[in-house]
């Protein structure tokens, strides 16, 4: 059995001092395993990995929902917040 992979080094140390709603989401997208289409796609939930919130036809992962025309108007973590319960 291998042993597992190492945390992500760009994690940040401040996540333990936020609100426990805000440390999943900044710690979710942080290490990729989110619940955004484009990691979905990888598990084979959804059937492609674009935002299905805007017309971009961009890979709905981290750096987009900063760009998603949807989501304008939030920050970091309620963005995703917001595109994890838009997507159902
Ligand atoms: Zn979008």
């Amino acid at each position: 059995m291998l042993p597992p992979p190492p945390l992500p080094l760009r994690c940040p140390s401040s996540i333990s001092d936020k609100p426990r709603r805000d440390a999943v989401a900044t710690f979710r997208l942080t290490t990729g395993h989110d619940c955004l289409a484009a990691h979905l796609h990888r598990l084979g939930i959804f059937t492609e990995p674009f935002c299905p919130l805007c017309d971009s036809g961009e890979v709905m992962e981290r750096d987009h929902l900063l760009r998603c025309g949807a989501l304008q108007g939030l920050t970091d973590v309620s963005i995703y917040r917001e595109a994890r319960a838009l997507l159902g």
